[in-house]
């Protein structure tokens, strides 16, 4: 058994606790929330800084942290997809060694859970071994081509057939984004997906073209496919936001986690949170300042009381694989959201999503959520950029 203190602790299930002490067992299950006054001061160990839940990071392609550094920043979604798609190869050492040095990365940096795509299994050894508790989201496309649906379907399929779960894991068949997944690709996905409570993923309102596709076949993606060889024939526009169309295809049983949201509007999100009340924003803000240099207009979904999830997305759109540097961002470039709020989409919101808030996501009785401490506070001991994250469990 041990006792953590800190200036404060943040239960994120309730306010914060001033001098507070939490004690776990040897499994790092929580046993008791306690105030320090308590206790003696030599039976605790006392940090300087706040004591926070693990993070739980909604997002993320570890099968892609070997191309850190590859693709340049600021060139827009198009470009970035094609870069990925050209330079993926590598030696199958480098592609290893880079997954593990990533998750490695995640650890030190308080992350408990991961929420992570996989379009290959080569992820799946390091995800066996256990250091952290993963939803894998297998991502099917056939870049809207009816005919190829089933043929993609069944590459994917035998993906996910392949992942074998450690406890307390989960994985699901998802629709990679709008664009890129034809009518019947959805109806297959729909399926092989169990009919309730599952956490469905999905790339959404990435960039401006994504919404031009839709709401009139124009922009970007047409000379995309084109590029590829494909044509576009069956695809036909509803003349609404690229959201609208996932929402047609997509099960509203389902926890459903819309990835990115950088042109989601104030509409898009009523219209998606009429459809189903189990949907999830995860906001990704370095990868989309890497990618498309823009950031989702955070008030909109905080006007409509949106369940934010946080993700790093992946080392190939990022410059390093931590909630707490996602945190930091949105902070710093609309500093108007509060710092609480960000813990709560960084902790308890994102165990939500991913069906894991039963043992992670705040500091309760009963959970193993891992503990972080946040030190070098700002003036409001509260994070400020200097800020860095320490795992104490
Ligand atoms: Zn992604």
């Amino acid at each position: 058994m041990i006792k953590l203190s800190a200036d404060f602790i943040y239960p994120v299930s309730g306010p914060p606790v001033k001098e507070g002490v939490v004690i776990v067992d040897d499994s790092g299950k929580i046993l008791k929330l306690d105030v320090k006054s308590n206790y003696n001061e030599d039976e605790i160990q006392v940090h300087k800084g706040i004591i926070v839940p693990g993070f739980v990071n909604t997002h993320c392609h570890l099968e892609l942290s070997h191309m850190k550094g590859k693709v340049n920043t600021g060139t827009g979604l198009i470009s970035f997809i094609t870069n990925v798609v050209s330079q993926r190869k590598a030696t199958e050492s480098e592609i290893q060694s880079a997954i593990a040095l990533a998750e490695k990365e995640m650890f030190e940096q308080g992350i408990v859970a991961v929420g992570d795509i996989s379009n290959v299994t080569d992820t799946f050894n390091q995800k066996a071994q256990n250091n952290l508790r993963y939803f894998t989201f297998v991502e099917f496309f056939d870049f809207m081509q009816n005919d190829a649906a089933l043929a993609e379907f069944n590459k994917y399929k035998a993906v996910f057939d392949q992942l074998s779960l450690p406890l307390g894991h989960n994985k699901s068949c998802v629709p990679h984004a709008p664009y890129s997944v034809s009518t019947k690709l959805f109806n297959l996905l729909n399926q092989v997906n169990p009919e309730l409570k599952t956490t469905i993923s999905i790339h959404n309102q990435e960039t401006p073209p994504e919404n031009q596709l839709f709401l009139d076949k124009t922009g970007g993606f047409i000379d995309f496919y084109n590029g590829f060889g494909l044509d576009l024939n069956d695809f036909e526009p509803d003349n609404k936001p690229s959201v609208h169309y996932a929402l047609k295809y997509m099960n509203p049983f389902h926890r459903t986690l819309f990835v990115h949201n950088t042109l989601t509007t104030d509409s898009d999100i009523k219209v998606a949170q009429a459809w189903s009340k189990d949907v999830y924003w995860a906001t990704c803000p370095n990868a989309n300042l890497y990618i498309e240099n823009n950031l989702p207009d955070y008030q909109s979904f905080i006007n409509n009381d949106a369940q934010m999830t946080i993700g790093t997305d992946s080392l190939t759109s990022n410059w390093q694989l931590s909630v707490l540097e996602e945190m930091k961002t949105i902070k710093k470039y609309q500093s108007f959201v509060p710092f609480q709020t960000l813990l709560q989409w960084a902790t308890l919101n994102g165990a939500k999503a991913l069906g894991f808030d039963n043992e992670l996501g705040s500091i309760e009785k009963g959970k193993t959520c891992g503990l972080n401490l946040l030190y070098d506070l700002n003036i409001n001991n509260e994070m400020g950029p200097d800020t860095k994250v320490k795992r104490l469990i």
